[in-house]
């Protein structure tokens, strides 16, 4: 038995398999073969397969998406059987003796580029599928069954560290715990587990043998145990039947109203990243949306999501959530949120750099696709807007221009949209001191406090040496959130918390007290904060 203190980054505890999730298996080894027409078989095979797996994935999307948005594992057949494609790919093997590996990644590579040089929209969109389909045909050859990261059993995840583009592609169904060895208890991943109701750990000192091993995550007391003795499984199961005994006693506040013993009453809103997060914010009876991190649905691809495509998933979250609010929050893309086709490039500051609503503004079109998506979606529920990083006057009203013309070009294609309320998140200093002037331009604020902490305290929230450093509880956090409600209140519109402060259960009394309309928290943090409003005076 093996024992490791991590960091906590989510509560609970899970028993079970360990899989070790190494980046190492997407090296592409080259190397010389010595039987190339062997080698040109392994690759005929593979690609076979590959091409079964997408008449697979297109039959599934025809089902849930719609043939229209499943066109692409079509395309994606026929650029497998390209015949420059294939060529290359031959010549490399029987010709150069590479590998299969190798000669695959290798044409993909040289044929993306091609495509994304030509000045023909269409040809630059292919760039990003043929690296796509290399990619499927290597992971065939590399003789995992799928891209998927986790097989059918539910498993501990255990990496050296883990992108939040990567934790969003787990199937959060087999995912029962993650432990890394880096990684900071700030991050969009660590903030993913939480939203996923999962025990994890950052900055725990693992290796590669404990792959396949049976292990013990203690999100309560930052513990990770490989190969458990009896003693120690017996103990930590009874404690997991604790921790579900404690849950069933929170069940009873289901369905009742989020209101203090004095009769002030609060918005209690969960936090999510796409449609799956919104089963558990109905099994925890959140009473809306108050924070959709749409840029989940950007990491979650490898190509821009079309507005057809956010289109549907906007819709539907709007549908489930029937009259509740679900706020939208729009791309947040940039610092450790990063996808390849977005080129950002590499940038020495990047958490201070080009993300967010400066992509949205500099780049117009990618901000009209999501928000004509948003707009059309807004006639199936009760859909708001909300800005990310804001810091000017000028910016919102450039945002509000941009918005006018969206309704504009909606109403002369006679496609319905509601005028839906439209907020911003208050997340950087100069934020919180305009506050005043820019409760004059918008519905609602909602406080960032992840970020507002990072920019006010001058701390890098990915930085896990600065961990202990991170005082979200800071006396200029706090004063800065009175400032914030006040004003709101001043210009007569409502403030919530969107951040991860907003569910630090020390602090609700103290935010009812400054007078908040709404918090927004993970799922799992609905019923216990719940309870703590309905017990304060
Ligand atoms: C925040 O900064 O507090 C916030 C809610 O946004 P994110 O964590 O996604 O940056
Ligand atoms: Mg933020």
């Amino acid at each position: 038995m093996e024992k490791h203190s991590g960091k906590k980054v989510n509560n609970g505890i899970a028993i079970g398999k360990i899989l070790f999730y190494s980046k190492s298996k997407d090296k592409i080894e080259t190397k010389k073969v010595e039987n190339p027409e062997q080698e040109l078989a392994r690759y005929e095979v593979a690609k076979e397969k590959a091409i079964m797996q997408l008449g697979a994935l297109y039959e599934k999307a025809c089902k849930e998406v719609g043939q229209e948005n499943a066109q692409i594992f079509d395309v994606h057949s026929m650029l497998l059987e390209d015949e420059d494609y294939n060529d290359s790919i031959h010549q490399m093997i029987m010709e150069e003796k590479f590998n299969a590996e190798y000669a695959v990644a290798q044409t993909g590579e040289n044929f993306s580029r091609i495509f994304s040089e030509m000045e023909d929209d269409y040809f630059n969109a292919r760039s990003a599928d043929i690296k796509d389909v290399s990619q499927r045909i290597i992971t065939v050859l590399k003789g995992y069954e799928d891209e998927e990261i986790i097989g059918k059993e539910a498993v501990i995840v255990v990496a050296d560290d883990l992108a939040p583009s990567e934790t969003v592609q787990m199937d959060k169904s087999k995912l029962l715990a993650f432990v890394t060895k880096y990684g900071s208890t700030n991050s969009h991943t660590a903030i993913l587990a939480r939203t996923m109701g999962i025990p994890a750990l950052v900055s725990t000192p693992i290796n590669e043998d404990c792959n396949g091993l049976m292990g013990i995550v203690d999100g309560y007391e930052g513990i990770f145990i490989i190969n458990p003795d009896q003693e120690t499984l017996e103990a930590y199961k009874e404690k997991q039947e604790q921790d579900s005994q404690e849950k069933e006693l929170l069940e009873g506040l289901k369905g009742k109203e989020d209101i203090t013993l004095s009769g002030q009453k609060i918005n209690l809103y969960a936090n999510i990243g796409n449609v799956d997060d919104l089963k558990s914010v109905l099994e925890n009876d959140a009473k809306g949306i108050g924070l959709f991190r749409s840029e989940f649905l950007y990491l979650e691809k490898d190509t821009f999501p079309t507005e057809e495509e956010q289109f549907n998933i906007y819709k539907q979250v709007a549908e489930k959530m029937k009259d509740k609010k679900v706020i939208i929050r729009t791309l947040d893309i940039g610092a450790d949120k990063q996808v390849d086709y977005l080129n950002l490039g590499h940038e020495d500051n990047p958490a201070m750099g080009y993300r967010a609503i400066r992509i949205c503004l500099t780049q117009t079109d990618i901000f009209k696709t999501q928000l004509r998506a948003i707009f059309r979606a807004s006639i199936y529920g009760n859909l708001s807007i909300m800005y990310p990083m804001i810091t000017s006057v000028s910016e919102v009203r450039k945002i509000k221009e941009i918005v006018e013309e969206i309704k504009e070009e909606l109403t002369a294609e006679q496609l319905p949209f509601v005028d839906v309320e439209q907020g911003i998140m208050i997340e950087t200093p100069a934020a919180v001191m305009i506050s005043d002037l820019l409760a004059q331009e918008v519905d609602f604020f909602s406080v960032g406090t992840n970020d507002l902490t990072q920019y006010t305290l001058a701390i890098d929230r990915q930085n896990a040496k600065l961990d202990c450093f991170y005082d979200a509880h800071h006396e200029a956090i706090l004063r800065m959130l009175k400032l914030i409600v006040d004003n709101a209140h001043k210009a007569g519109i409502w403030a919530g918390i969107c951040g991860e402060l907003g569910a630090d259960t020390s602090l609700t009394r103290t935010f009812l007290e400054m007078g908040f309309d709404e918090l927004s928290v993970s799922p799992a943090k609905i019923l216990p904060i719940r309870k703590i409003i309905r017990e304060t005076k």
